[in-house]
């Protein structure tokens, strides 16, 4: 495979852009080699600068669900960018998505629209702060909820994979309000409410974690969750930026029957563009400016390329059997896989839910945290390389989830399983 424009551009790339990247895991620092500069994309596949294609299971980390360049969605964005590409202003198109995201997640009664999933998080802990007056957070170690102050502590995803969990440029002051829990361990956040009783604001949890590899949760995890939360008079935010609208309509919170307090959206609900949501109950939303006293504004908020992209996405969801195709999909491939890595005799902890996957280098069960790290990241390098060499484009870290989209053909899954099955015998 040829790569020589990519290394090209890394080298000018590295002159201006801290590690020619503008967002740390795209550096290939774990993995080695130098990453593909994407020239465009279609479908399922994407395609680099040198003219290689690859198979996707990054999807942008989670946003295209649909595949690249969905015609429909391509169609409403032309359209939409002849009328303006932004305004400061109210616009009908925020009213569609709120009735589209409310009408989807029961547990939204309100919802306020965000560029990225950071600011979705960030805002929603202030909100969370300013509604109970307190001050303390709960946070699951390797839980990722975007380069929030509050949040970088103990953190997944880029963090993770770079041995840096905890980031520098956070006061002490403020990362000593965020309690660390064990993702899995109820008995963890019991404890943490024994220690502090009346002082934490909320606990913020992926309900699925994706970003230290996929992590479903444990039964009666999310349920223990809501109990703890509600007895105290803490609040309940669901980090729904990966897996709303991934693993159904109304998210996980609907798959596992939960209510949480908030919701924070992001990733799918932008089509490929930037955008977040928060949102929850309307007691809770009501403190929010210019309603109440806890502030949160945006200049580009409700964007209406950003809203027409996910609005069109939204819509191609809700059409009836995809998530029955995307689930029929996940499955077909996580079966192949599993057994391709067993015929080359490579222990993996395979994970699935819907089309989300993730396959650990580890012999022992994945749970948490620390047993996600277990897994042998030098033989998840190398599988990466022989991956992508064979045009298949996975995540370049251990600690990432796979994502199907409804455009995998059955062949572009049998392409993926027998690549697999290749490299997996040279591990
Ligand atoms: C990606 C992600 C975020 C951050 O979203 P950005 O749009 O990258 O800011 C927050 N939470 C979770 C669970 C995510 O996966």
């Amino acid at each position: 495979m040829k790569l020589d424009t990519s290394i090209a551009l890394m080298e000018k790339a590295k002159k201006m852009i801290p590690a020619g990247v503008n967002s740390p895991v795209r550096a290939y620092l774990s993995v080695g080699g130098n990453p593909p500069f994407i020239k465009e994309a279609r479908g399922a596949t994407i395609t680099d600068v040198d003219g290689n294609t690859y198979i996707d299971f990054v999807a942008s980390w989670g946003p295209m669900i649909l595949g690249h360049a969905h015609p429909k969605v391509i169609e409403a964005l032309k359209a939409a960018a002849e009328r303006g590409t932004s305004y400061g202003a109210p616009t009908p198109l925020e009213v569609e998505m709120a009735e589209e995201i409310v009408s989807a997640v029961p547990s939204m009664d309100w919802v306020r629209m965000v560029s990225s999933g950071t600011e979705a998080t960030m805002s929603a802990l202030r909100l969370a702060r300013g509604f109970t007056g307190r001050t303390k957070i709960v946070k699951f170690e390797g839980c990722y909820h975007g380069h929030v102050d509050s949040l970088l502590v103990k953190a997944g995803s880029g963090g993770m994979t770079f041995g840096t969990p905890d980031s520098a440029g956070i006061p002490e002051g403020l990362a000593r309000e965020t309690l660390i829990a064990t993702y899995n361990d109820l008995a963890s956040v019991e404890a943490l409410f024994s220690q502090y009783p009346g002082e934490i604001a909320a606990v913020i949890v992926e309900p699925v974690a994706g970003n230290m590899g996929m992590i479903p949760p444990k039964e009666g995890f999310l349920e223990g969750l809501r109990e703890v939360t509600r007895k105290d008079g803490a609040l309940l935010i669901f980090d729904e930026v990966i897996t709303g609208f991934r693993v159904g309509l109304s998210g996980a919170q609907g798959m596992f029957g939960i209510d949480p307090d908030m919701t924070c959206l992001g990733k799918i609900i932008g089509g490929g563009l930037p955008v977040g949501a928060f949102g929850g109950k309307a007691k809770i939303m009501e403190a929010i400016a210019p309603l109440g006293p806890v502030y949160q504004a945006g200049t580009l908020s409700g964007n209406p390329l950003a809203v027409t992209a996910g609005l069109t996405t939204l819509r191609v969801l809700k059409e009836e059997g995809i998530y029955g195709q995307l689930d029929e999909k996940g499955a077909y491939l996580a079966k192949g896989v599993k057994e391709a890595f067993d015929d080359a005799g490579i222990p993996v902890q395979s994970h699935r839910i819907g089309s989300m996957f993730c396959n650990f280098f580890t012999e022992a069960p994945v749970v948490d945290y620390e047993s996600a790290k277990a897994s042998d990241t030098k033989r998840f390098a190398k599988f990466f390389a022989g991956l992508l060499n064979e045009g298949v484009y996975i995540a370049p870290s251990q600690f990432e989830t796979g994502f199907v989209s409804i455009a995998h053909t059955k062949d572009d899954l049998d392409r993926t399983i027998e690549a697999i099955g290749k490299v997996a015998k040279t591990l």
